[in-house]
């Protein structure tokens, strides 16, 4: 390995969100929040509208924090999803 692919390796260990570099990253395109079964690139495309593909060029990693608080979202959106289903379901029966 030279210099530059070194570096680069290096570099795609960077958290995608916030920047840092921490030894419990997370690869989000093969890692799973196991409470919902689903890959961690789905969740923040999901939350954020973003399209993500493996080979977009962007570091593949999201450190243990920002995997928190993707977790908290994503579960925030689906806590958001579920009830105005319930409340839509709820005027429909009256
Ligand atoms: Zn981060």
């Amino acid at each position: 390995m030279d210099m530059d692919e070194q570096l680069w390796s290096e570099a795609r260990k960077i958290c995608r969100i916030c920047l840092r570099i921490d030894p419990r990253s997370f690869d989000i395109f093969n890692s799973y929040y196991v409470e919902r079964n689903t890959l961690y690139c789905d969740m923040l495309a999901y939350c954020t509208k973003y399209i993500l593909h493996p080979k977009d060029g962007l570091p593949p990693y999201m450190c243990r924090n920002c995997i928190e608080h993707l977790e908290d979202m994503y579960e925030f959106h689906l806590d958001c999803e579920e009830s105005e289903k319930n409340f839509l379901w709820l005027l429909s029966v009256r």
